[in-house]
């Protein structure tokens, strides 16, 4: 920082505090001194970072990223996330983004939060998110009253929260915490498979749910999964792991928050068009998403296979469930109107659009589709909620989801034949 700025700032701090100044001069001056942000206060390869990431001053506090872009994908823009690791109290700040590459995934069309401990985000709003168009846009932080800072798109989630997850559910008695294998980059690939073991009911005739999430930036749709496991593993939930077994899948690419990767793995595959709905194949098929199929296949290969599987994403609005139906459907149990009936009671919020209905499945390789084309069950293309910035929301919804599960879902599963 050049000296003359830096005296320009003391004066201007001193105009403004000088009832402080004049009673507490060491101390104030201590605080005055404080310097601005430079570039080596931001960090973009921690838990949430932001892959080939850019930065350049401008000036006083107002910076210029320019973000990297996807494995093999450079016409997809990572995500911004970043951690200030020191010295932004008192500063403010004002970053312009922009991304060489095109606009094909805009970094600014999902919510944007921010927080002092990675934890308790709050909202910031993009100057420019509502025009396509625009390949660059701004953020203007106010001035911060804590030393570090986080920054990310929808709330966060890193991988790291998800190993905390998954230790603090892992302590419930009827929780068990799977690791399926590892990701290319070495983090674990988590199944949490949540039922009752003392439970009469055998596993032939539970009711079998599967959540997973396969885009790693659309984190609205993994605290929406920590809501239904956080539901079914309370005493509301008690009834329900009696009945049925459920799976979830929180993080099928877990390289992703580090990197901002938004829809990939280190291989520069879109995670949602990874599933093979003619068996899951080691060589031809993204890591990660061969290690979860394959278990999957063996899932349903077992005396207990997935009844309905849902595929957790965000785009704006309300949280919005688009389902093929299964056999189950209308016939042991009610039409899907009900299914539709019981989640708007469940709702009171009003979190959730009403169920919509698609009579075919789409493209195989996405992980809606693909299960039901390869095994004929329900399958559930759960959206929205992509502009929220408030994480009880999405933990709500996925309440909500998860009461609605237990309640449509009555009684056991009838044998097979
Ligand atoms: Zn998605």
């Amino acid at each position: 920082m050049k000296l003359s700025a830096r005296f320009h700032r003391i004066s201007r701090r001193i105009g403004a505090g000088l009832a402080t100044f004049v009673l507490l001069p060491a101390a104030f001056c201590a605080v005055a001194a404080a310097a601005e942000l430079s570039e080596s206060d931001f960090k973009f390869d921690g838990p949430l970072g932001s892959q080939g990431a850019q930065i350049e001053r401008v000036g006083s506090n107002h910076f210029h990223i320019t973000l990297g872009h996807a494995p093999k994908q450079p016409t997809w823009c990572n995500m911004l996330y970043f951690h200030i690791t020191g010295n932004a109290k008192s500063n403010t700040l004002r970053l312009d983004v922009s991304f060489p590459g095109g606009d094909r995934y805009r970094f600014n069309h999902n919510s944007a939060t921010w927080a002092y401990d990675a934890e308790n985000w709050q909202a910031i709003r993009w100057v420019n998110p509502d025009e396509p168009r625009r390949r660059g846009d701004s953020l203007l932080f106010p001035e911060f009253t804590e030393e570090e800072v986080w920054f990310g798109a929808q709330v966060p989630m890193s991988y790291e929260n998800v190993v905390e997850l998954m230790e603090r559910w892992g302590r419930h008695p009827h929780a068990t915490v799977h690791v399926l294998g590892q990701s290319l980059g070495g983090r674990n690939l988590y199944r949490l498979e949540i039922a009752d073991p003392e439970s009469p009911v055998p596993p032939a005739e539970r009711w079998v749910h599967w959540m997973g999430n396969q885009h790693p930036g659309e984190h609205n749709s993994q605290w929406r999964m920590v809501g239904m496991v956080d539901w079914l593993l309370s005493d509301a939930g008690a009834d329900c792991r009696r009945r049925s077994i459920s799976h979830f899948v929180l993080m099928n690419s877990p390289d992703g928050p580090s990197n901002g990767w938004y829809r990939v793995n280190a291989q520069g595959i879109d995670m949602n068009r990874s599933y093979f709905p003619h068996g899951a194949d080691e060589e031809k098929q993204a890591h990660e998403a061969y290690i979860v199929q394959k278990d999957l296949e063996e899932l349903m290969a077992s005396d207990a296979p997935v009844t309905n599987l849902w595929s957790m994403h965000t785009w704006g609005g309300l949280v919005e469930p688009i389902m093929v139906c299964g056999p189950e459907m209308g016939t042991v149990l009610g039409p899907w109107q009900e299914f539709r009936r019981i989640m708007q009671e469940n709702d009171p919020q009003g979190l959730i659009k009403p169920l919509a209905i698609r009579q075919k499945p789409g493209n195989g390789t996405y992980w809606n589709n693909g299960p039901h084309i390869q095994f004929g069950i329900t399958t559930i293309l759960c959206e929205g909620s992509g502009d929220w910035t408030c994480k009880q929301r999405s933990l709500d919804a996925g309440a909500a989801l998860m009461k609605t599960l237990a309640d449509y879902y009555h009684g056991t599963r009838p044998a097979e034949r």
